[in-house]
């Protein structure tokens, strides 16, 4: 176990708290004075007043709404001639862009050099980054990398078969066989599936460690475990987001594998009602809302992230850190879905389906209203090897039986009684997907 800021990772819960409210004094009057949005956003509350953490609540929220009705130069605090890199998610809906000083790339990297060195990756590792490029700043979490001395093999996404699987196999060169690997979790996975297909045993690979983002895209404990036995390796969550940092800054699961330490030199981290907008008490769920304390091109202050999560007790964790852990993000506030007055997770949706045998990892979700009801739809894939243990039923008889089970399952377990369709292994898209659909709402 190696701490890549050992003091700041192990200072008591005063020193923290101590650091932190100087620097949020700091960032409030700075956002105040050089950003036109926080100019706009703080006229109402009075400066003075925010001595540190504990007035947090004086603060107003920042909304992605804030982010997109403000221009860059608009959310920027120093002057447009220092920046030096844009970036961006790049998602369908109107992309929004974010630029760095070459502070905020030094900060960011640092940031994530330790959730990388949380995640137990070392200069002794070869990882494999499996990332889009052009926009996405893929060069935070490389430069994170890079100050662990690990190495990176970074490829796109796609050409599985002839990339991903010939580097992983060391078929590119025996000496580049990687270690471990970073990437979605719905890639890793389908990676591991085309390999099966191609009967290569994922195993095989050696890869010891899987880096994933349970905030890129919700990952239920069950699918995580999936992930790990198909792999032999072990899943390490570290969360990033765009809108406060680049790369999986904010936070790290450690070896204990418990919850993700998050680096509370650099961010505030709060759990909020969402409807109420209270702040919440360790242990109970919330959304995500993140003030960073060093952001220097965009100071980001209580952003409202939509991810679910909690804090969790602030006991030392068994590695030796101290900086508060949450657990993993189990979805996003506009994914709660509201089924004849029932409210569903989409993590306990997802734990309930998967472990049904012979239901695949692949899925969709569909809310609907038929007839003035709430009605629910699952479509989901039967597990490729599901027929060969039933090998004495035909197809129909397979995909009927199933069925039944999702129905009876989930009536059971949320008193709901879903149609269910099975379609067959292989036949539902792969990779980031909306796989909870509700068609009551209309869509933003
Ligand atoms: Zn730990």
């Amino acid at each position: 176990m190696r701490l890549f800021e050992p003091k700041m990772e192990t200072m008591n819960r005063n020193e923290i708290e101590n650091l932190q409210n100087k620097k949020l004094r700091h960032v409030v009057t700075r956002a105040y004075r050089n950003v036109k949005m926080y100019h706009d956003k703080f006229e109402k509350i009075r400066l003075s007043e925010i001595r540190g953490a504990e007035n947090l609540e004086k603060i107003p929220f920042t909304t992605k709404n804030d982010l997109k009705s403000h221009s860059l130069l608009e959310r920027l605090a120093v002057p447009e001639m220092e920046l030096v890199r844009y970036s961006s998610a790049e998602t369908t809906e109107r992309p929004m862009v974010f630029a760095s000083t070459p502070q905020d790339l030094e900060i960011q990297s640092i940031c994530c050099a330790k959730s990388f060195s949380c995640a137990t990756i070392s200069k002794e590792d070869k990882v494999l980054q499996i990332f889009p490029s052009g926009l996405f700043p893929i060069w935070v979490p490389q430069l994170g990398l890079q100050k662990l001395g690990a190495k990176i093999i970074h490829t796109l996404p796609g050409r599985t078969k002839e990339l991903q699987i010939a580097i992983l196999l060391g078929k590119f060169e025996k000496d580049m066989k990687p270690t471990a690997a970073t990437a979605l979790a719905s890639y890793l996975l389908r990676i591991a599936e085309m390999s099966k297909e191609e009967e290569i045993d994922p195993r095989e690979f050696g890869l010891k460690k899987l880096i994933y983002s349970s905030g890129a895209e919700m990952l239920s404990e069950r699918k995580k475990r999936i992930l790990e036995e198909t792999y032999n390796a072990f899943a390490y969550d570290a969360l990033g987001l765009i809108e406060v940092a680049g790369g999986p800054s904010i936070a790290a699961e450690c070896e204990e594998k418990n919850g993700l330490h998050a680096w509370e030199n650099y961010y505030i981290v709060e759990v909020i009602d969402p409807k109420t907008k209270e702040r919440l008490g360790h242990g109970e769920e919330g959304e995500l809302v993140i003030t960073s304390l060093e952001n220097v091109a965009h100071p980001i202050i209580r952003y409202r992230t939509g991810n679910i999560t909690k804090i969790l007790d602030g006991e030392k964790c068994g590695c030796g850190r101290t900086n508060v852990k949450i657990g993993r993000i189990i979805g996003r506030t506009d994914e709660i879905l509201n089924v004849k007055g029932i409210l569903l997770h989409p993590k306990d949706v997802e734990e309930t389906l998967l472990a049904i045998p012979g239901v695949g990892t692949e899925y969709r979700v569909i809310i609907r209203e038929i007839g003035g009801l709430d009605d629910m739809l699952i479509i989901t894939e039967m597990k490729k090897s599901f027929r060969g243990e039933i090998n004495s039923f035909d197809q129909s008889i397979a995909t009927s039986l199933l069925a039944k089970e999702i129905t009876h399952t989930f009536k059971g377990t949320f008193n709901i009684t879903p149609k269910v369709e099975i379609v067959p292994y292989g036949t539902m898209k792969r990779g980031k997907v909306k796989r909870f659909v509700d068609l009551r709402k209309p869509p933003t």
